[in-house]
This record gives C-alpha cells, structure tokens and sequence, in this order.
C-alpha cells in the first residue's frame, strides 16, 4: 500500500491559526515576550498536554516545554511508549510572564481563545492539563490540582466531548520525589484513558429503526 504523505503543519488549519497568533497584542505580555510560543506536536494528536506558560528557554526558542520541566514530560511520555510527535503541547498563556512569574487572570482571559481554538482544530480524545492554572481553566472549577489529579472528568472543550485529565506540573515534580511517584502513576493511566476516550453521542435516528420482530425473538 502507498504511504500516505504527511501534511506539513504549516499548510493546516493549525498553522494559519499560529501565524495569526504570532501576532498577538490582545494583552501586556505582548511587549516583553521574544516571541509567541504556539505549541508543538502532531495536529491530529488524540492527546494534548496543556501547561502553564512559556518560561525563559521556551521564549528563547519558541516551543513549550524546552527547559527541565520539558525533559521531565519528555521521560514521562517514554515511560507510556509515546513521544513528543505523537501528542500535542501546549501551554495556557502563549507569551512568558516578565520573571516566571503567575499568569494574571486578565492574560489568561485575553488568551484562552487561542487555547479553545487550538482545541477545537486538534479535536484531541484527551486533554492533560498539567498544574493548577490549565486545570482551574479548562475544568472550570476552582479545586485545585491536589484534590483532582489523576481523576478523569467527562467536558466539553472547543465544541467537542473530551476526557479532561488534570496532573501534577512537571516542575513541581522535578524536585520532589513522592510528587513525581504520583505524576508517574497518573500518566500510566494515560493509555488506557486514550482507549475509552468519550465518543460523541451516535444520532439516535439509526436507533430509532425497529427491527423485524422474528430478529428481536419476539415470536
Ligand atoms: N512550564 C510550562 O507550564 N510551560 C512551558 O512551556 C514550560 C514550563
């Protein structure tokens, strides 16, 4: 059989969003950034990480997740068999806040459009939010990552159902040995959750066919 040529993500939907988001002045972080850090990975991924923010190397070179948090994600997903091209990053804000420091709730409102869009073009099965800011967006509700890591959440995303997966930040882990024992066992129930990931409702109308009684063993 012929290989099927891979699109260049340049000429996806999700690259002409990413130049539009290239440049971005919707809010003050747009001043002090070096550049806009869109994400990376597969267009098509089943499952997507959502971090934080851009830090200082991730503004430097324009991907998320370059620094040690990045290695430590790198080592997770091998751990599941998966590599970096086989899922998608990306981060809640597309700029690095001056000195690392919290995302501001009026920058994470100008930006979770780009995030939302992002979502609705991937069409990921799961979403992997990695700390507390991505889970408190995406889930919508104010618990914090230590009450729901690891459990599942059945949401809606970009117009589309999805598995939403809160886990610890990588960072947060690199420095702490029992935080990235629980990271560890969260992400091996990643495979499983990409095989029973939510399916959008079939239409009922199919259902609906009655079917020949002597078939149903009525008679
Ligand atoms: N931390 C994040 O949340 N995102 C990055 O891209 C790097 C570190």
């Amino acid at each position: 059989m012929a290989a099927v040529a891979a699109v260049p993500v340049a000429a996806t939907e999700l690259g002409v969003f990413a130049t539009e988001v290239a440049g971005c002045t919707k809010c003050r972080l747009a001043q002090g950034r070096t550049q806009v850090v869109f994400g990376v990975g597969d267009p098509s991924a089943d499952l997507m990480f959502v971090g934080e923010a851009p830090g200082y190397h991730e503004d430097q070179q324009g991907k998320p997740f370059v620094g040690q948090a990045g290695k430590l994600l790198d080592n997770l997903l091998a751990g599941i068999g998966l590599q970096r091209d086989q899922v998608y990053v990306a981060n809640v804000l597309k700029c690095r806040p001056p000195g690392n420091r919290d995302p501001q709730p009026d920058e994470i409102e100008a930006c979770e459009s780009h995030l939302f869009r992002q979502i609705s073009l991937i069409e990921p099965k799961v979403v992997a939010t990695l700390g507390n800011f991505a889970t408190k967006l995406l889930s919508g509700k104010p618990t914090g990552i230590t009450r729901v890591h690891g459990a599942e959440q059945e949401t809606r995303l970009g117009g589309r159902r999805v598995l939403l997966y809160p886990l610890y930040h990588p960072a947060a882990a690199l420095y702490t040995p029992a935080m990235l024992k629980v990271l560890e066992e969260d992400f091996s129930r990643l495979p499983t959750l990409l095989g029973r990931a939510v399916e959008e409702p079939k239409p009922m109308l199919g259902t609906l066919v009655p079917e020949p009684a002597v078939q149903l063993g009525l008679f």
